[in-house]
């Protein structure tokens, strides 16, 4: 039997003597006040165990990684209509492009680069204030990793807020194009705070067991998402999950995952388990790097690749 725990100690010591950490993200200038030297890992396996190393129990800003959450519960809300709003392809360009939107009238490419996750969260506001919005997605990520103590570092969110003239840009050209149902400051409100969600690897690996075990929290528990869209959404995230990094990503881990400009990645083994990793500095792309270097010893190391092979 794979030795997780054994494979987790011996990343969590390679990783420590890595000198080149990457840029801490400082275009959200609190992000910028992370101390690069943290790396943890963690990973929740399907008998319910989680196994972790480093600093595991360290929250961080999950930033993009919530994009996965967000959608799960617009889906549950809309169906199959939210892709007439948003996308499947990948969209090869950077987590924030402009460019592309205008090409596509304002339809984002996919649902896990910046403008795509503007329009989930504009439909999850239908019918809710920002503040109700933001509670149902932060419940929901409560449900999925049974942890009533995460929260949204308001710090994060303020600070976003503060400097997010880009994706300022994005929501009103959105809304000029007819995709966006709300004013772009109450869509962006929703999605500046759900960015902002801050977790542990341990409690992100959690949060992530609904891919890995068709919607399951765990054995016997109630399904948060149909299996079917757990498939879908873990089919995304190998695509587009690493913004223009998701072939890298796909050639090197082969597993799907989503990274954030906090440094975290969650990656999902189906069947296997949900693992979360956080190394705030990033590579050239946007993603953390050690991050990713980490992720691929771990695919190496436990041959959990969809492709097969090790
Ligand atoms: N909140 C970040 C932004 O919109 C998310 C980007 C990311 O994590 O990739 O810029």
């Amino acid at each position: 039997m794979t030795d997780i725990a054994a494979i987790l100690t011996r990343i969590e010591r390679a990783m420590a003597q890595e000198t080149e950490r990457g840029r801490v993200a400082d275009y959200i200038p609190e992000l910028g006040t992370v101390d690069p030297a943290r790396f943890g890992i963690a990973a929740a396996m399907a008998d319910g165990r989680v196994i972790s190393a480093g600093d595991a129990t360290l929250p961080f800003s999950i930033q993009s990684v919530s994009k996965v959450f967000a959608l799960s519960l617009a889906l549950g809300r809309l169906g199959d209509a939210c892709w007439a709003r948003v996308g499947r392809e990948p969209s090869g360009d950077p987590f924030n492009s402009i460019v592309q939107l205008e090409a596509d009238d304002g339809i984002p490419r996919n649902p896990l680069i910046n403008a795509g996750a503007i329009v989930v969260s504009d439909i999850l506001l239908a019918g809710r204030t920002p503040e109700s919005a933001v509670t149902a997605i932060l419940d929901f990520v409560r449900r999925a990793a049974e942890d009533e103590g995460i929260g949204i570092d308001t710090a994060v969110a303020t600070s976003e807020s503060d400097t997010g003239f880009r994706n300022r840009a994005l929501a009103h050209f959105m809304r000029a194009a007819g995709n966006l149902d709300h004013d772009p400051e109450e869509t962006l409100a929703v999605y500046f705070r759900q960015c902002a969600i801050a977790m542990s690897c341990e409690q992100l690996a959690r949060a992530g067991r609904i891919f890995a075990f068709a919607g399951h929290t765990g054995p016997g528990s109630d399904a948060l998402i149909t299996p079917a869209r757990a498939r879908r959404i873990n089919a995304l995230m190998l695509t587009c999950g690493h913004y223009d990094g998701s072939g890298e990503f796909a050639f090197e881990v082969g597993l799907p995952g989503k990274s954030g400009v906090g440094g975290g990645i969650l990656a999902i083994a189906p069947g296997k388990a949900s693992v979360a990793v956080w190394s705030p500095g990033l590579n050239a792309v946007g993603n953390s790097r050690l991050g990713t270097m980490a992720l691929e010893m771990l695919a190496r190391e436990t041959g959990w690749s969809v492709f097969g092979g090790v």
